[in-house]
Formats: structure tokens, sequence, C-alpha cells
């Protein structure tokens, strides 16, 4: 094959009739992966794993791609990582990618290492970039919670293995095309499968996915008190808003820890990402910086945050977000 191979990663249908679906990292991966091969002038394919993905490996062949690789089998159903581990390596032996890519999701972080290493590599883990240099990848990952970016250059011999970290690229940049889809039955048995998966992990129904949020308003120290919350609630209602926060909120129990976003907490990267009373520590910033667009409202004008803001209103917050409030209803009508 020779090529990126993009290993996507997605949802099974549950008993509760939901639809396999898939993780949304996924999708940014994949535009990591067209962009990569593009810049090698490789082909990409892209694969998924499990049982019953024909309808996944349908929507993935209307993306540009040379395949895609529906890997399926009985013993997939459920995720295991040695069964994921022994399919892939079967897969990946057979097609000889020069460069396998996954999303940076707490699944990969499980399996994806444990596969490298059979083919005596290691992973380029949470890479947020990368660039070509004399024809070859140099992937891009930070070290010290962001002060300091690592290049890596790929030694040894192919394949190579990266994940991209959560908002690194973008889902929407994943190029339209049209591709054929391949099945590959990986020879499992059900004795290499050492773990008993129990049933999946389920969120409670209130739990908040802020990672798929469009806007987000985001709440710092600067709101002084949990009874000021209500002033930014009402901001995010009036936006259509997730409400989120930095991590001393969440410390402090004025808002749930699954709202919280930096190193931390949750990786978002909405359209719009708006910082109230957020002074921009690194810890945060490495959390919400993939935003398209950040507003900041800081009354201290030297404050980090707006060093990562296209647009700053420096001010007070209680002044400034019930005047927005009204701007915004009166806009929304
Ligand atoms: C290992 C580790 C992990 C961490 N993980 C995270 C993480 O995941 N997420 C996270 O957020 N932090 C994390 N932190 C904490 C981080 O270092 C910062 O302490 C934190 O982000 C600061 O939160 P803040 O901006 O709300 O508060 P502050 O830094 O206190 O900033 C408050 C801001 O509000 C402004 N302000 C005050 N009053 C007003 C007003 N009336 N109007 C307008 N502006 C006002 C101030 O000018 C200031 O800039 C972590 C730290 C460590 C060591």
């Amino acid at each position: 094959m020779s090529g990126v191979l993009v290993v996507m990663e997605q949802r099974p249908s549950g008993a509760q009739a939901e639809k396999a679906a898939w993780h949304r990292m996924s999708w940014e991966t994949l535009a990591a992966g067209q962009q990569l091969a593009a810049q090698l002038g490789l082909k990409v394919y892209a694969a998924v794993v499990g049982q019953g993905v024909g309808a996944l490996a349908q929507e993935l062949a209307r993306k540009k791609l040379d395949h895609v690789h529906a890997v399926e089998h009985a013993l997939l159903a459920t995720y295991t990582a040695d069964g994921f581990t022994a399919a892939l390596e079967q897969l990946i032996r057979k097609h000889s990618p020069s460069i396998v890519l996954f999303p940076h999701t707490y699944q990969v972080r499980d399996f994806a290492p444990k596969l490298a290493t059979r083919f005596h590599q290691v992973l380029v883990s949470d890479a947020v970039g990368f660039r070509v240099e004399s024809g070859a990848p140099i992937f891009v990952r930070q070290l010290f919670q962001g002060k300091l970016n690592a290049d890596v250059r790929l030694g040894g011999g192919e394949p190579h293995f990266a994940s991209i970290q959560a908002g690194a690229f973008r889902a929407e940049q994943v190029a339209d095309g049209t591709s054929q889809v391949e099945s590959f039955a990986p020879e499992l048995t059900a004795d290499i499968i050492r773990a008993k998966p129990h049933e999946p992990f389920r969120e409670s129904a209130r739990a908040v996915d802020l990672t798929s949020a469009d806007i987000i308003v985001s709440v710092g120290r600067g709101i002084k008190e949990k009874d000021n919350i209500p002033i930014v609630e009402e901001l995010a209602k009036a936006l259509g808003a997730e409400l989120a926060a930095s991590r001393p909120i969440c410390d402090s129990g004025w808002l749930p820890m699954e709202r919280q976003v930096g190193s931390s907490g949750q990786t978002v990267s909405p359209k719009m990402y708006l910082a109230v009373g957020i002074s921009g520590a690194i810890q945060h910033l490495v959390g919400m910086k993939g935003a398209k667009t950040i507003v900041a409202i800081n009354k201290d004008a030297n404050a980090p945050i707006f060093e990562v803001a296209d647009y700053g209103i420096v001010g007070d917050l209680f002044e400034v977000v019930p005047a927005l409030i009204e701007e915004v209803k009166k806009a929304r009508g």
C-alpha cells in the first residue's frame, strides 16, 4: 500500500437502538491523513474496525481516499486491545502502509502502543501537527504542558505510527470524493482475547460533551463567586452555547468537573470560544486553542488570554456580560 492509513474510531451500535457513530476526532485525523499524504505524494486509506461496519465504511467511501478497509469479525464487535491489535496487525502486514495515523482517543491510547511494538516501533502520541522536510514527515508534540514543542523525526523502518491531538486539525477540512470499500476478515480466535469486556461505559444522560459544541462560553475565576455563575449561564443560553470553565471553577465545585477545559479537562475545538474572566494559563490554552474564533473578556489588558484571542474586550465582566446578553437577545429577536 505504501501510503497513509487512517484508523477511524467508531462506537458500535448499542442495545438501546443507538446507531453506530463515529468518534468526532476520527474526522480530524482523516483531515490530517489527507493533508500528510498530499504533502508526501502518497495514497491515503482509511480503516474502520468492528462488526457490522458496512454503513460506516460506505460513509467513508464518499471521502477522498484510495480505499476504505472494512475490518470485520464477530470478535471485534466489542473493543478489546487484544482483538483490535491482532486485526490491525494483520491488515498492516497485508498492505504495508508507510504511516498509520490514529485519533488520540482513550481507546487508541489503550491499544496503539501495543500495535506499534508488534512492528518494533513506537507510537508518536498526541501530535499537534507535522511538516514535511526533504520528503520526510516531522511530527510536532508538545512537552511540559505545552511550554515546549518537540520535533519528532521518524527513524527505523516502516510503518510509522502516530496519533493526532483533539482539535489539532479541522474535521470540516476532510476532502470529499469517491472510493471503494474492501472487506478484510482478520483471522481471530477467542483464545487470543484475554480481556472480558463488560457493558461499555455510558455517561449519564446529563453528561456534557463539550467536544461537539459549536459555541462555548467558558468562565474563570474572574466570576469571583458561585452565586455569580448564572450571569454566564444566561449568556450561554442566549448564544445557544455550552457552558465550560477553567479548573479553579470546577475544583471549587461551582461547576461540574465534566465542564473543565484544559490539560486536565476536555480539549475542545468549537467555532467560537468565549472566555470570560479567564487569565489564559498554558494548561487552559492547550484545551481551547483549536477554537476557530476566540473571544476574551478580561479586565486586565495584559492577560495572556489576549495573545490567543481573535477579539478581546478589556473590561469588567459584570458590566460587559449583561450588555452582551442584551445585544445577543436583540439580534436574535
Ligand atoms: C498540572 C496542572 C494541570 C492544570 N490543568 C488545568 C486545566 O485543565 N484547565 C485549567 O483551566 N487550568 C488548569 N490548571 C490551572 C492553571 O494553571 C490556572 O491556574 C487556571 O487555568 C487559572 O484559572 P483562571 O484563568 O480562571 O483564574 P486566574 O488565573 O485567577 O484568572 C482570573 C482572570 O480573571 C480576570 N478578572 C478578574 N476579575 C474580573 C472581572 N471583574 N472582569 C473581567 N475579568 C476579570 C483577571 O484579570 C484574571 O486574568 C492546571 C494546573 C496544573 C499545575
